[in-house]
C-alpha cells in the first residue's frame, strides 16, 4: 500500500471528505507511527498501533474510552480543565480498522499546540507536572481495577529482576563479559524489591498514566499553559511513585536518555522541586502520608528499573527497544544508571525538597 492509499484507506474510513487529503508524521513517539490525517475541512491524528508491544489493540481502546469518558464527566462538573483526546468512530462505528498495513485509529487532533521532547525550563516542568497531576486527581475516584493490564507486570521489579538473571544464564550473545560492572552494580540493588513490595496493601492502587514523559503534554501555541494529557496507551493500575518517579527520570537530566557524557547526567535540583511542587499541589488533599513519602522510592526505582530493561536487552541482543548500533542499550543503561547513582547521591536534598513541599 502507498502512502497515498494509506491515506485514501483511513479518509474513508474516518468520514473525511474531499481532494485535499495528505497524511503526514507528527511528534516523536517511539512505540505507535503517529500521522496527522488532513483534508480541506477537518484534521485528525492517526495511529498505526504497535501490536507487538499491544498484541491486544481492542484493549488499549477500551481502557482509553472508560478514562476518556470519565474526564468527561469531571469536565462538564467543572473538575478538570486539560483538554480530553477522544477516539473517533469510523463510519462502521468502530474505533479500529486493519488493512495490509496494520491496525489504525484515529484521535481527535489537538489544533495551537505543541510538544516537547526535552524539558525547555524550570517552569516548563512545573507546568507539566502540574497537568500531570490535575490528570492523576481526576482519575482518582475511577475505578482502576476496570482496566485491562495491556503490558502485565509493566512496573513490576521483581519481574524485571527474574528476567534479568534469566539472560544472565544464558547469556545468548557473549556480551556479558562486555558489562559485568554494571551486571554487579544491578545485582547489588535488588533491596529496591522488598522496599517496593512493603508498600503492597499499605499505599492505594491507582489509575497511573504510566508514561509521564515531556513528550506526552501538549502545550497551548500561546500560552506555554498545558493543554492536554496524551498518550494513554500504558494507562493501568499502579502507584502514583511510578508516575512520578519516571517525571524525575525524564525531566531532571540535562542530558538525552542514550547520552555517553556521563558527567553531565545528573539530577537537576531546580528541576525535581519544580515537579513535587507542580504534582503534589492538585493531589493534596487526597494523597495518603504513606504515598507522599513513597515518592522517594520512585525517584530511585524508575531510573534502575528502567536501566535495568536495557541492560537486560542488551544482554539478550537487542530484541526489545529499537537500537541504533551494538552498544545502545549498554550506553542507556550505563546513563540510566548514573541517574540512579545521582538520585542516591543527593538522598538527603531530595527528601527535603520533598518534605518541605509536601507537608
Ligand atoms: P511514546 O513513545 O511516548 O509511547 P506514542 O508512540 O505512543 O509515544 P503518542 O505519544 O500518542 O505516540 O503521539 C506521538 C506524538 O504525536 C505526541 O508526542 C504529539 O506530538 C503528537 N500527538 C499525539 N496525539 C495528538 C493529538 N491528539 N493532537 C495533537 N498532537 C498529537
Ligand atoms: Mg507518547
Ligand atoms: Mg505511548
Amino acid at each position: 500500500m502507498t502512502s497515498n492509499s494509506v491515506a485514501t484507506f483511513l479518509s474513508e474510513h474516518f468520514g473525511l471528505t474531499g481532494q485535499q487529503i495528505s497524511l503526514n508524521p507528527i511528534g516523536n513517539g517511539h512505540i505507535n507511527t503517529t500521522m496527522l490525517l488532513k483534508a480541506s475541512q477537518q484534521s485528525l491524528v492517526v495511529q498505526k498501533l504497535n501490536t507487538d508491544v499491544f498484541p491486544e489493540p481492542e484493549q488499549l481502546v477500551n481502557n482509553a474510552r472508560l478514562i476518556e469518558h470519565h474526564l468527561t464527566d469531571k469536565h462538564h462538573a467543572g473538575d478538570y480543565d486539560l483538554a480530553i483526546i477522544r477516539h473517533v468512530r469510523t463510519v462502521n462505528d468502530n474505533f479500529l480498522v486493519n488493512c495490509e498495513h496494520g491496525v489504525w485509529r484515529a484521535l481527535e487532533f489537538i489544533g495551537g499546540s505543541y510538544s516537547e521532547d526535552v524539558v525547555a525550563n524550570i517552569a516548563q516542568a512545573q507546568t507539566a507536572a502540574n497537568a500531570f497531576g490535575k490528570f492523576a486527581l481526576a482519575l482518582q475516584d475511577f475505578d482502576a481495577k476496570q482496566l485491562h493490564s495491556v503490558i502485565p507486570h509493566f512496573h513490576d521489579l521483581a519481574m524485571r529482576a527474574e528476567k534479568f538473571k534469566a539472560v544472565l544464564q544464558h547469556d545468548p550473545v557473549n556480551r556479558l563479559a562486555q558489562c559485568q560492572v554494571d551486571v554487579d552494580f544491578c545485582l547489588s540493588q535488588f533491596d529496591l524489591i522488598d522496599e517496593l513490595s512493603a508498600l503492597d496493601g499499605n499505599i492505594p492502587l491507582r489509575a497511573c498514566h504510566n508514561d509521564t514523559k515531556i513528550n506526552n503534554m501538549l502545550f497551548c501555541s500561546h500560552s506555554g499553559n498545558a493543554k492536554a494529557v496524551i498518550d494513554l496507551d500504558t494507562c493501568m493500575p499502579g502507584y502514583w511513585l511510578f508516575d512520578f518517579g519516571d517525571m524525575v527520570r525524564t525531566f531532571c537530566s540535562p542530558e538525552q536518555e542514550d547520552s555517553t557524557n556521563l558527567a553531565n547526567v545528573r539530577v537537576r535540583e531546580e528541576i525535581f522541586a519544580a515537579i513535587v511542587k507542580g504534582y503534589v499541589a492538585p493531589l493534596q488533599h487526597v494523597i495518603t502520608e504513606q504515598e507522599k513519602q513513597s515518592f522517594w522510592l520512585g525517584a530511585k526505582v524508575m531510573p534502575f528499573m528502567i536501566g535495568l530493561r536495557f541492560l537486560t536487552d542488551f544482554i539478550d541482543g537487542d530484541h526489545y527497544f529499537a537500537t541504533k548500533h551494538a552498544n545502545h542499550n549498554l550506553q542507556r543503561a550505563q546513563n540510566q544508571f548514573a541517574l540512579y547513582k545521582d538520585i542516591l547521591r543527593k538522598e538527603t536534598t531530595l527528601k527535603t525538597i520533598l518534605n518541605i513541599n509536601t507537608l
